[in-house]
């Protein structure tokens, strides 16, 4: 064999060796690809067959609901047609049918109360609970409906309340001889920030909903145990809302359907039942009747709210902070040491801080807050009305 065969032939050799790694690494890659193809059509068949087992579901949830809806509404025509002097309750029809009913319903509270199988009175122990509760243990004695009451109180604590806002709600309740049912809400509004690592703010009220209603709602579920009917109860959940306090308030109506607490086994209506008074109307009448208020609103604070609502206005916490002072309490201090561990302002605007140093401002100026029993009805009746009030508590002791 000559030298240039030789050379010919290992060529020949390291193309050989080439072509046989390049087919066993084409081989590999050809396995991997069968491989990964048959899992992407496991996996595909796979999502296919949930999608087609939740395609089922949902078919028939929709028949289901189909047949549910068009059941209800046979019901309702049926129930409504002797009342309806010809005309149908489709569509728009029936909100008109709801609303008118409830309009109705609300300009009858005695009937309306007869007719609960339990009347839950929502009690902050404030100025417009108070007046509702003045008005409905009245309603209720006169219907002899006193034992179908419970007044529930949603204790925020004392890191949220001012001091004695539980107590009072207690003996508010009691001066008609009505149950109350006071439901703790562990840590309050500053455990609640302290969880978040923020402060709720009026579009996402977060406290309210968190540490008052979802609270209530469960009280509602125990009372309808309770009751132990073997039909649906009927619940009137009772709130001291006004439309004078806000725009929103403003929109809500006076006796609504909860549709999110109705259900099977009660029909929850919510009802306002001081919706149309104003401020002047509530405390004329809490100085007629002689209600005991928190001595809060005599140093005029507007509200029993939380210490620092998140909803009030600069001027307003200003006050609570000097109130606070007044007070002794600890909660300006707790609360700014908590805004700056968090690092989240009380509000967008301005943070607790600020409202803390124009307290002092004012306060250097002013002296510290003082007032006098009855200085709530003196600013909004005159010294008159406050004097005669006083007497009638003094009477009443
Ligand atoms: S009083 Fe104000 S801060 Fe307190 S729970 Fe209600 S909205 Fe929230």
């Amino acid at each position: 064999m000559d030298i240039t065969t030789r050379l010919q032939l290992l060529e020949a050799i390291r193309r050989a060796d080439q072509a046989d790694a390049a087919h066993t690494a084409a081989g590999r890659a050809c396995t991997r690809a069968t491989r990964a193809a048959a899992d992407a059509l496991e996996e595909a068949q796979q999502t296919h067959a949930d999608c087609g087992r939740r395609k089922q579901a949902a078919q028939a949830k929709l028949r289901r609901t189909f047949a549910a809806a068009r059941t209800a509404n046979r019901e309702l025509a049926a129930l409504y047609a002797p009342h309806a002097r010809g005309r149908a309750t489709g569509g728009k029809r029936r909100s008109d049918v709801a609303a008118g009913i409830l309009d109705e319903l609300a300009a009858m509270p005695p009937e309306m109360i007869q007719a609960a199988d339990a009347l839950v009175i929502q009690s902050s122990a404030g100025k417009d609970s108070l007046v509702m509760l003045h008005r409905l243990a009245t309603w209720a004695a006169r219907a002899g409906c006193t034992d179908k009451v419970v007044v529930v109180h949603c204790d925020l604590g004392d890191t949220s309340e001012w001091p004695g806002v539980r107590e009072l709600a207690q003996r508010q309740a009691e001066r008609y001889g009505l149950r109350f049912v006071a439901i703790d809400s562990e840590g309050g509004l500053l455990g609640l920030v302290e969880k978040r690592g923020m402060f709720p703010d009026a579009t996402r009220r977060l406290c309210t909903s968190t540490l008052k209603r979802d609270k209530a709602n469960v009280l509602l579920t125990a009372i309808v145990t309770a009751l132990g009917l073997d039909r649906q109860a009927l619940i009137i959940n009772c709130l001291g809302i006004r439309a004078a306090e806000s725009p929103a308030r403003s929109r809500k109506l006076p006796l609504s359907i909860d549709a999110r607490t109705s259900n099977g086994k009660r029909l929850v209506l919510t009802w306002h039942p001081i919706f149309a008074l104003s401020d002047t109307e509530i405390w004329q009448e809490i100085a007629a009747e002689g209600l005991e208020y928190h001595p809060a609103y005599d140093a005029l604070m507007p509200r029993l709210s939380c210490v620092f609502c998140v909803l009030a206005g600069f001027s307003v916490l200003v006050r609570a902070v000097r109130l606070c002072w007044a007070l002794g309490l600890p909660l300006p201090e707790q609360y700014t040491e908590l805004e700056a561990r968090i690092g989240h302002r009380f509000k967008e605007q301005y943070s607790l801080a600020d409202v803390v140093a124009e307290a002092a401002r004012i306060e250097a100026a002013e002296g510290p807050l003082s007032w006098s029993r009855g200085d709530a009805i003196r600013d909004q009746l005159g010294e008159a009305a406050a004097a005669a009030y006083l007497e009638r508590l003094a009477l009443a002791a």
